[in-house]
């Protein structure tokens, strides 16, 4: 949504505060130099890497790499939206932001109206659960030795039955059914009319990062299907990306940089109160790249707790194929057949359950286990097909040096070629995303390493923005999509008010891509070598332009190999004649020089 906040705008509300200021709030500073340093606020640490850059107006995290603007400070440390991080400074600096700049997206009050609903839902859901200290809600929290304490904390609630009391409190208030529907709190029955979306069920209150209320999570207290109801998708509220617990999990995983997943409200409910307080759930799904996303603010390593039967271990397997990729340290623990976190803990205590989190194996090692147990593997035919499934796993990861590693590791416990695996590997690599497929990845990384070079260089002197502009460079030049988020971004800037500073930069970078982000403070931040740019220059657009050509001309044969007419055919030629020509093979760090 950064498109209906104007760069100007958003530059105007950041310039007036300064950056030390606003996280002198959060952590104490201490200057070095012509900067800030501290122990990092956003990942556990015993020396300080974290520094705040007032020439600059941006923070770095050597350790954890977090970085950006004020506002991004804000969005990693406290959870806002970015238009909620415009609006916290702009309040705190006195600055008036105008409606209008926040229509197109839903207002900021209609989102208030909604969490305004849904804490009211919780507070009645709570009311009429401890009203009525008896009945099915009662003997399913006696049952899971839910304390009393608990249901405070969690603010456990009840919807009685017949699908019409918070609709009737509503109506008392003239709240209409309209609005509830938003909220994803009451449906429209088959009859056209509204009716409450929960009955007769017990209610977990699922909360945002910040604590606060957006959805509800309902466990059927009689046979009624579904076994577990939760709130559809809503301005507030997407189940992908939503993790319960982390409201009150937060601070416990940036302090210990870990985090414990597991499935159910009330697995996770049991680990808080028994002590266990990096705990988050899904809401009965797999633990998606955009949970991961959200974790990733707050740790280093997570463990995910599965069940060990049939669905568990499926489950667990499902969500290796997305996390393998992830590149976060992820362990897998499994409980013992027949048992959820909740009834280990209930029966085994917190120690015990800690050691099953002790014990959790690492990614590939839980995939590598899995696939020797399969009947199948003791055959040839299964140990090839095995192979190709794994390495097809491990060509998905994005780092070379983590595939090196999981290769490595697969090599060692399966007994088999090192050398092999890489090319098996190697021919599974998927295609970056605009790439037509026929790209090796060797160019491919060389030529992303060649894009980061080249715009190293931009930070490092706006006449290098100004040179490759006139070389007729375009966003488009580059493949990897941070890299072009940030050549578009400077290429604006530049236009603008012809700047390559990282604050307008980062001004013009779209708020939700972080990884774009974080990497234009790294190029700014970590260009140490100042040398020698202009042939660092070159040398990077040549090799782009290189490996555009061949793109091109392999493109070209690939789509009309048979049609290709007399002018195709001279295109083609010059393409492959230049993409042939200069520097054979080097990349932007090769030491011969231009012919
Ligand atoms: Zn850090």
């Amino acid at each position: 949504m950064g498109g209906i906040l104007s760069p100007e705008l958003v530059d105007r509300v950041r310039e007036a505060v300064d950056i030390v200021d606003v996280i002198s709030d959060y952590v104490p500073l201490k200057r070095v130099g012509k900067s800030f340093r501290a122990l990092c606020p956003l990942h556990e640490e015993k020396t300080p890497s974290f520094y705040v850059i007032p020439d600059k107006q941006i923070f770095y995290c050597f350790g954890c790499h977090q970085g950006g603007n004020v506002f991004d400070f804000l969005k990693v440390h406290d959870g806002m939206s970015f238009p909620e991080s415009v609006r916290a400074i702009a309040d705190r600096a006195g600055v008036k932001i105008e409606e209008k700049y926040f229509v197109g997206r839903p207002d900021a009050d209609e989102l208030e109206d909604l969490r305004r609903m849904n804490l009211a839902a919780c507070r009645n859901y709570h009311k009429w659960l401890v009203s009525v200290p008896q009945g099915s809600a009662w003997g399913f929290l006696r049952n899971r030795k839910i304390s009393r304490e608990t249901v405070e904390t969690f603010q456990i609630g009840y919807a009685p039955p017949g699908g019409k009391a918070l609709l009737e409190l509503a109506r008392a208030r003239s709240i209409s059914g309209e609005k509830l529907a938003k909220a994803g709190l009451v449906t429209t029955g088959s009859d056209g009319q509204y009716r409450d979306l929960f009955w007769d069920r017990l209610m977990f209150p699922i909360a945002d990062e910040r604590g606060r209320i957006v959805a509800f999570g309902g466990r059927t207290l009689t046979e009624a299907m579904p076994k577990y109801l939760n709130t559809a998708e809503t301005p507030l509220f997407s189940k992908r990306r939503c993790l319960f617990g982390l409201d009150r999990a937060r601070d416990e995983m940036r302090k210990s940089g870990h985090a414990v997943v597991v499935e159910g409200y009330t697995d996770c409910i049991m680990c808080h109160q028994m002590g266990i307080r990096n705990a988050v759930a899904t809401l009965g799904t797999a633990l998606t790249s955009d949970h991961v996303r959200v974790l990733r603010r707050y740790i280093r390593q997570l463990t995910v707790v599965y069940d060990a039967d049939e669905a568990g271990l499926r489950a667990a397997e499902r969500s290796l194929e997305l996390l393998l990729p992830e590149q976060m340290d992820t362990r897998v623990a499994v409980l013992p057949e027949g048992e959820d976190p909740c009834s280990f803990l209930i029966s085994h205590g917190a120690e015990q359950f800690v050691q099953v989190l002790d014990s959790a194996k690492e990614l590939i090692d839980f995939k590598l286990d899995m696939v020797m147990a399969d009947p199948d593997y003791q055959t040839v035919a299964g140990q090839a097909r095995v192979v190709d499934e794994l390495m097809e796993l491990v060509a998905a990861c994005p780092n070379p040096n983590s595939r090196d590693l999981l290769i490595r590791r697969a090599a060692l416990r399966l007994g088999a070629n090192r050398a092999s695996l890489t090319q098996i590997c190697r021919s599974k690599s998927r295609p970056s995303r605009q790439n037509t497929g026929s790209e090796k990845p060797t160019s491919v990384t060389k030529r992303v390493a060649a894009e980061r070079e080249l715009l190293g260089t931009f930070f490092a002197d706006v006449q290098f923005v100004k040179r490759a502009l006139e070389t007729g460079v375009t966003d488009d030049w580059f493949s990897s999509h941070e890299c072009r988020d940030i050549a578009r971004a400077v290429f604006a800037a530049f236009e603008a008010i012809g700047s390559n500073e990282i604050r307008s930069v980062l001004s013009r970078l779209p708020s939700e891509s972080v990884e774009s982000r974080r990497l234009a403070v790294e190029l700014e931040e970590l260009n140490t070598r100042k040398g020698r740019l202009d042939r660092r220059f070159e040398d990077a657009i040549e090799c782009i332009r290189k490996i555009r050509c061949q793109d091109q001309a392999r493109k070209m044969r690939t789509a009309s190999p048979d049609s290709m007419c007399q002018q195709d055919w001279r295109e083609w030629q010059s393409l492959v004649r230049k993409s042939k020509s200069a520097r054979s093979d080097d990349g932007p760090d090769g030491d011969r020089i231009a012919s």
